[in-house]
């Protein structure tokens, strides 16, 4: 059966067969083969070890089948009785807003609208938000001031191999979604050079033609000092500046001050190398400036990627084929899961949840009345961080995330979730976070149900149901479905079974209907369409329109059609290192995991390359502490501390500590200093020490 891989935002296409018998077969059975596909574009024909493997997850053991409430096995109306009064007491006592929902970006289109949908109108609660808000929310932020439309990457992925060149800030594609690197490796091949710009010398940084290996937060100085140069070097393109912009004036004029050898003194990057990467990026024709969470996950995120988007802009490239900027979107569904509603701001079709006109749309195709919708509520972790208190949310329903590993200042944020009067956890596996629930239900995953997915660059792609979810597992859908009937009112009603129907395609048809007008337009889209068609770039409009590959080839999306430069200034970080906490941590991913490791760290093969977490290090640092590989060390930040075994590599700054964030411990260390646009924690710098462990 033709599907897409289970985990990250390049949406591999795979075909999944075997297992207990491939279409209609009963899952958690036999072995399930899985082979690339060679007709989606983003991967034609290659696959990571994690997509390989992703067999695995539907014939392992290690799945719930039952739901458990205070740990015991239950059934399913037990558990959704249970579960539906507790809300009802909790809402009476504490209000709407008592009760919070978090989504993830993993989530279909569909559970990600039916979840936004439920949040607003079933539970009439403003506190909903999802793990999106930890991935890409501040390259989405810097992208709808500049551009008025966040859309990953605004162009097909194919277009990077006719590119000049690539700068790449901040992202290791290398390890996280192999097959992206097929892309670079085209436009290399056609001449074409790559810079990537990293703390770190990652596998990605070693296929660079130029490694800029900037300090850890200093990515914003970096990129005011690279415009500073396009301008002082003759490399700005007045005529797009002229036709397609507003605002560069201001902008040059605040870069002024970002000579050179300031930027070297900042960031650590020889003169050189500057000098160097705006050449290469100046002097041909097309050329593509991509972010990652390097660039992105920090205090100044937001700022951060706008500098990019200035330098492109002063370039020429958003809107011109086969150049422009985009953003490596992570999570599977990062992309579509931040445009139907699970996020605190927004109603579906990316609309914004403060504008009238958005409101009364979405309110008419719900059924409701306008001013019913609640207003937009906490961001992730300001959530988080509020569950259990006197002002916060009493209980939390949470589908598709795993914040005891994955949040910022992960301990405060278990401590907060065991605070609630009640925690309910819909995942496939007990995670850490499912561990700590009082009702866990038990799901259906990827290929045991149908469902819309759209990847980085803005395609919907169709999920199919290869296999039956294991006797005893229900779907998201029926989930929500099921607490809607039991909390909503009559089930032929709006609130009811027929305003939350359990089948993928129905849902997707009223999420066509929500969409429409919206900037993220999902109206001309169908799962005929996309089956047919290998995917349907948004916004789509109508039946008959062939989708959007390249949005901004006449105009952008904002009411002028403009594209504006923004002014942004470097700041520090949102703690820097001092005498006691004299290291930078920095923290990201390992070919062989995925996020929180919920899935893969279940995986035999997986854990055979990598099984547990680790503290890289220099040699120099490692000298100095005493340390050789393979001796454990303990990792101590302002909010917690941690251990793992050292790992000495040359690849990474001798003032820099770096663990990956797929196993407990990484993320009790970590800053949730907040971005003050995207509201996005600062995950890739918080200062830290070492200490010998024995
Ligand atoms: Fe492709 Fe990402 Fe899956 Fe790897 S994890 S196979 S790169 S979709």
């Amino acid at each position: 059966m033709a599907t897409h891989c289970p985990y990250c935002a390049l949406q591999c296409g795979m075909n999944v067969a075997g297992g207990a018998a491939g279409a209609g077969g009963a899952g958690g059975t036999g072995t399930v083969e899985i082979t690339p596909r060679t007709d989606i574009p983003a991967n034609s024909g290659g696959l990571c070890q994690k997509g390989w493997t992703a067999g695995e997850l539907l014939a392992g053991g290690a799945r719930l089948t039952t739901p458990l409430l205070h740990g015991e096995p239950v059934g399913w109306d037990e558990a959704l009785d249970f579960v539906a009064d507790r809300i009802r007491a909790l809402q009476a006592e504490h209000g709407p807003d008592g009760v919070a929902v978090f989504g993830g970006g993993g989530l279909t289109n569909e559970k990600a609208y039916l979840l936004g949908k439920f949040a607003r109108v079933v539970l009439r609660t403003s506190q909903i938000d999802y793990n999106g808000r930890f991935c890409m929310s501040s390259a989405a932020a810097a992208s709808n001031r500049a551009f008025g439309m966040d859309r990953g990457l605004p162009f097909p992925i194919t277009d990077l191999a006719g590119a000049g060149a690539v700068l790449l800030a901040g992202g290791n594609m290398a390890e996280t979604m192999p097959p992206f690197v097929r892309h670079l490796a085209a436009m290399r091949e056609r001449g074409g050079r790559l810079v990537v710009a990293d703390p770190r010398r990652t596998a990605t940084a070693r296929l660079a033609d130029l490694h800029l290996q900037p300090a850890p937060g200093t990515d914003l100085a970096l990129a005011l000092g690279l415009l500073h140069l396009a301008i002082t070097e003759g490399h700005v393109d007045g005529a797009y500046v002229a036709e397609r912009t507003n605002g560069f004036e201001a902008v040059a004029t605040s870069v002024a001050a970002w000579w050179p050898e300031r930027v070297e003194r900042v960031t650590g990057v020889p003169v050189a190398q500057l000098r160097l990467a705006v050449e290469i990026l100046g002097t041909v024709d097309r050329a593509v400036i991509l972010t990652g969470r390097g660039a992105e996950q920090h205090a100044k995120g937001t700022d951060t990627v706008t500098a990019f988007i200035n330098l492109a802009l002063a370039l020429g490239l958003p809107g011109r084929p086969g150049s422009g900027y985009g953003c490596v979107t992570g999570q599977g569904n990062g992309q579509g899961g931040r445009e139907h509603g699970q996020k605190a701001d927004q109603l579906p079709g990316y609309r914004r949840i403060d504008d009238p006109a958005a409101r009364e749309h979405v309110a008419e195709v719900w059924g409701i009345d306008p001013a019913e919708i609640p207003g937009p509520g906490r961001s992730a972790y300001e959530l988080l961080d509020a569950l259990g208190t006197p002002a916060g949310p009493r209980a939390l329903l949470l589908f598709g995330s795993n914040p005891v590993i994955s949040a910022p200042r992960a301990g405060h944020v278990a401590d907060r979730l065991r605070s609630l009067d009640l925690l309910v956890v819909s995942d496939l596996v007990l995670s850490e976070t499912a561990a700590l629930a009082d009702v866990v239900l038990p799901t259906a995953q990827w290929a045991e149900e149908e469902g819309t997915m759209t990847n980085l660059e803005g395609r919907v792609l169709l999920r199919r149901r290869a296999l039956d979810p294991p006797p005893g597992v229900r779907t998201d859908l029926e989930i929500i479905q099921g607490l809607a009937v039991r909390l909503g009112g009559p089930a032929d009603g709006p609130r009811g079974a027929a305003g939350f129907p359990a089948d993928p395609r129905a849902v997707f048809d009223e999420l066509r209907r929500a969409s429409a007008g919206g900037i993220a337009d999902y109206s001309g889209i169908t799962y005929e369409r996309v089956a047919a068609e290998t995917g349907v770039f948004w916004p789509c409009p109508g039946t008959g329109h062939p989708g959007t590959p390249r949005p901004f080839l006449d105009r952008f999306a904002t009411p002028d059609g403009r594209a504006r430069f923004v002014p942004v200034e470097h700041r520090p970080p949102g703690e820097d290192v001092d005498a006691d906490y004299p290291l930078y941590l920095t923290t990201g991913r390992v070919l062989a995991h995925y996020q929180s490791g919920a899935q893969t760290r279940r995986i035999a093969a997986l854990n055979a390359v990598v099984s547990g977490t680790f503290v890289e290090i220099h040699p120099d640092l490692a000298e100095r502490l005493g340390v050789s590989a393979g001796q454990r060390l303990r990792v101590v930040s302002r909010r917690g501390e941690t251990e793992g075994v050292a790992r000495v590599n040359p690849a990474i700054r001798s003032d820099t500590v770096f663990m990956p964030f797929h196993w407990a411990g990484a993320n009790l260390l970590t800053n949730p200093a907040l971005d003050p646009v995207s509201r996005m924690p600062e995950f890739k710098l918080c200062a830290v020490r070492l200490e010998r462990v024995g």
